[in-house]
């Protein structure tokens, strides 16, 4: 039995974590370790029956296979599930978030850390990924754990990842009526009262310069939920930074929430024993409220941090350029580097500053070639390297340049843009700048076939963003293969780019609005064009207009460095490749590397691609991508791939020119009984599929080689798991039932072809099984039997008679069935060699007809 658990005391990131983590491991059993948080319990009474959770205690622990641990690395933490996680014949599985902890109970393989805010967030990423559907009730506890954790997303740390999460649960039913009802449930009675005890004991004190709030309360009884009332202090001071110490059942449980980074909650935290993340942090403390407090009060000056300065978050050096460059320079600079507006220097002495957006209306009268410094504004806020960063912040607040030059004396030493600003601030970095790299303009231009292509698309790409050649061809343009796709990505709107593109080349575009997507045929060949994508893309509707991504995002989603290359098409950036993630290195040092650690988790057909690509390049997976790509099959996390795309990913893997190293791969990584528990892509599948090859190459090179393959991988299971199989990998019904009969058939055809060297039994035997089943016997067959079906190939299978039904009826027979049959037994005849020729084939008919 596979059970699902989680910390006592859940709270709805704890309990919609469960509920995801169950729609990957589909046969699991929840168990419920301990106490609910008393919103989730409210919701739970309610809504037991749908969601199908196991009460405490009511767990056979002795019938654990495997223990699925969500939102915690301490087992101490699982209740009566303690002794399981810790059982060493248990498979221990843990999903969780934000921990600095490593535990030493679970292997780390079997370890899924991720860095979002909720662990809920992390789970719908791979949810979404997979294209599996929640209920609205599932969608709706999967929100209730977004908001509770992430503060309805106003907290510090939480990333455009928990919100496009919190929007797919919407996408998919997420109530918000529940959600409101359930995350602001009103407080209990105690609730109140130990509210105000703890409202009223507010005090101020001071950690390096920032005023934290610590409040102390000694409670008669056990109340609930202390963190939820810190979140109620909080939002009713506005505090910066609160320490919350309740003595009550005989322990002081301690709770810190800070909203600035200049406070380390995790620090005031440890000083009683407990520990947390730098925005929140928690202890329980056995000893005295005062003894907690003067510990909390002496940690806090350890704990803050010292504020920053403008000398330590800005760019540097700073970019810049002469005042006699041209407008058009500066505006290359400004595109390829991401920047609103450039500084304008002379020997490092500032001189001014030029928007982006004046460059573009120079451009736009035709003054490309004008210097710089006519249509520069010399008015350019500077500050000093020791600036802090509230008085950096007043600085954007006063000038309108969206960035500070950093002045030492009278030299720029860097720059402030407004994004290094709200990185700094804690707010997500929302641009890393685009990577140079090798010129490519060259070997683009010489790909054959394709230069219409590219000159299209870099006249017709100046009014988009981002124009980039992507995917394969890229890998393949470096590795100096020949390729065949041609995948741009356009920031900005695709479709309108596929539409200019389709118009240049002279050819039509095939647009599909749903997903931003367009192909463009022309006379000599087509090309796929797609908006740039980001996270949790299946909501299509969204695109084009909201859901345009950077170029950057749309890589990261991809599945190996080497495939998230991309070569700029645009304009004077024509032919530049752009690297964010070192797949260029990767290339040259034949690695295969995935881009995060949750990549196979997300989409387990990357295996087959990590495969396929080892096989056929000779790269290999680096260390850590091996140990994801064991971990996720170890952790059965494969899943139920049966789906189009599996075929899609096992045909590609297939159809490569050798594939011996793909299954040996396989079968090393178990793959392939993962993938279905019958497979089998061993030493005998490899030995088995040398001999098809050979056979298929010489003696029906017609058949498709993944066809054979996948027959070879096939041959031990059973008809009925064969369809089953092959129907939810949406195998077509023809290639299904040549497969199938490959592998039922070829021992009784090898059987029969022994018995027989009559060349018409011989080629009656073969014919309904023609190709694969011939073949399939073939592999493997020993004399006499391999002869004789050797010799149906190279003899008896293009044997036709000369005659025809037209020939009988001439002779007078018209009736059908007896055609069939005399032209049968002319044919047996011919087979067999009693028959040469149309003469000889016209008398047999005569004789067979009765006819004169
Ligand atoms: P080839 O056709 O030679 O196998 P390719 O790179 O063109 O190589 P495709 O399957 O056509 O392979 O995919 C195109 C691109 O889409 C890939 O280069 C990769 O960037 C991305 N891609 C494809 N499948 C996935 C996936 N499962 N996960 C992430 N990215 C993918």
């Amino acid at each position: 039995m596979d059970v699902i658990v989680s910390h006592a005391n859940t709270d709805f990131d704890a309990l919609a974590a469960m509920l995801a983590a169950r729609r990957l491991y589909p046969g699991a059993v929840i168990a419920l370790s301990g106490s609910l948080n008393r919103n989730v319990r409210e919701f739970y009474r309610l809504h037991a029956d749908e969601l199908q959770l196991v009460e405490p205690g009511r767990v056979d622990l002795d019938g654990i296979r495997r223990l699925v641990v969500v939102e915690t690395v301490q087992p101490e933490r699982l209740g009566e599930f303690e002794r399981v996680a810790r059982d060493p014949s248990v498979e221990v599985v843990v999903f969780d978030h934000h921990t600095g902890e490593t535990p030493d109970w679970v292997k780390p393989e079997n370890l899924v850390l991720s860095e979002d805010a909720a662990l809920t967030t992390t789970l719908v990423g791979i949810l979404a990924e997979r294209e599996l559907e929640p209920t609205p009730l599932e969608a709706t506890v999967f929100a209730l754990g977004i908001h509770e954790d992430t503060g309805s997303l106003g907290y510090p740390g939480v990333g455009r990842r928990d919100a496009e999460a919190l929007a797919w649960c919407l996408r998919h039913g997420a109530s918000q009526d529940m959600v409101a009802q359930y995350l602001r449930s009103p407080l209990a009675e105690e609730e109140r009262a130990l509210l105000d005890a703890l409202a009223s004991a507010l005090e101020t004190h001071s950690a390096g310069g920032l005023e934290v709030l610590v409040t102390a309360v000694a409670w008669p009884e056990y109340v609930d939920g202390v963190s939820n009332l810190a979140h109620k202090i909080v939002d009713l001071t506005d505090a910066r930074a609160l320490v919350c110490l309740v003595e009550m059942d005989g322990r002081v449980f301690c709770v810190v929430r800070t909203r600035v980074a200049e406070l380390d909650a995790a620090a005031v935290a440890a000083a009683l024993g407990g520990g947390g993340h730098a925005q929140a942090a928690s202890a329980v403390h056995r000893g005295s409220l005062a003894e907690a407090r003067e510990l909390v009060l002496a940690a806090l000056p350890g704990a803050a941090r010292r504020g920053r300065t403008a000398g330590e978050i800005m760019s540097r050096p700073a970019r810049f350029v002469e005042p006699d460059a041209s407008v058009a320079h500066a505006m290359v600079l400004c595109q390829r580097h991401r920047q609103s507006g450039i500084l304008v220097a002379e020997d490092e002495r500032l001189v001014g500053l030029v928007a982006r957006e004046s460059l573009d209306q120079a451009i736009g009268h035709g003054l490309s070639h004008a210097p710089v410094t006519s249509v520069m504004s010399s008015d350019v806020a500077t500050c000093a390297e020791d600036t802090p960063l509230p008085e950096l912040t007043r600085l954007f607040r006063t000038s309108d340049s969206g960035r500070v030059a950093v002045m030492r004396g009278n030299k720029v030493v860097g720059v402030v843009a407004r994004t290094d600003l709200l990185h700094a601030l804690g707010e997500p970095l929302v641009e890393p700048e685009m990577p140079s790299g090798p010129d490519l303009r060259e070997r683009l231009l010489a790909l054959p076939g394709l230069e219409a292509v590219f000159e299209a698309a870099q006249a017709v790409g100046e009014g988009f963003e981002g124009v980039y050649l992507v995917g394969g061809a890229v890998r393949d343009l470096l590795m100096d293969e020949p390729s065949f796709d041609v995948d741009i990505a356009v920031e900005g709107d695709g479709i309108a780019f596929g539409r200019a593109l389709a118009r240049a080349l002279g050819g039509r575009v095939v647009p599909h609005d749903k997903f931003g997507t367009a192909i463009v045929v022309y006379d000599g060949g087509r090309v796929d064009v797609a908006t740039s994508r980001t996270e949790f893309y299946d909501y299509p509707g969204a695109l084009p207009a909201v859901e345009q991504a950077s170029i950057r995002q749309d890589l990261y989603r991809r599945d190996f460095t080497i495939n998230a290359l991309a070569v700029s098409l645009k304009g004077e950036d024509f032919g530049r490749l752009v690297d964010f993630f070192g797949g260029l290195r990767d290339l040259e040092a034949g690695v295969i590397r995935v881009l995060h650690n949750l990549s196979f988790i997300d989409d387990p057909t990357r295996l087959f691609r990590a495969i396929r690509y080892e096989n056929r390049y000779g790269f290999r997976m680096d260390a850590h991508t091996l140990g994801l790509a064991r971990a996720c099959v170890e952790m059965e996390l494969v899943g139920e791939l049966s789906s189009a795309r599996l075929r899609d990913e096992l045909q590609a893997l297939l159809s490569e020119r050798e594939v011996g190293d793909s299954l040996r791969r396989l079968a090393e990584l178990r793959l392939d009984h993962a993938v279905h528990p019958h497979l089998a892509a061993g030493e005998e599948a490899v030995a088995l599929v040398v001999e098809l090859d050979a056979l298929r190459e010489r003696l029906a090179p017609e058949t498709p080689a993944w066809r054979l393959r996948l027959a070879a991988l096939s041959r031990r299971l059973a008809p009925d798991e064969l369809y089953d199989w092959f129907g939810r990998l949406k195998i077509r019904r023809r290639d299904a039932d040549l497969i199938a009969d490959a592998v039922t058939v070829a021992p009784r055809l090898r059987e029969l072809a022994a018995a027989t060297d009559e060349p018409a039994a011989l080629r009656a035997l073969a014919e309904p099984h023609d190709p694969d089943g011939v073949l399939f016997a073939l592999a493997g067959a020993e004399e006499p039997a391999r002869s004789r079906l050797e010799r149906y190939f190279a003899e008896l299978r293009a044997v036709q008679l000369e005659i025809s039904g037209g020939d009988l009826a001439e002779l007078g027979l018209t009736e059908s069935p007896r055609v069939g049959a005399v032209l049968e037994e002319i044919l047996r005849r011919k087979l067999n060699g009693e028959l040469d020729g149309r003469a000889a084939e016209l008398a047999a008919a005569r004789e067979l007809i009765g006819a004169p």
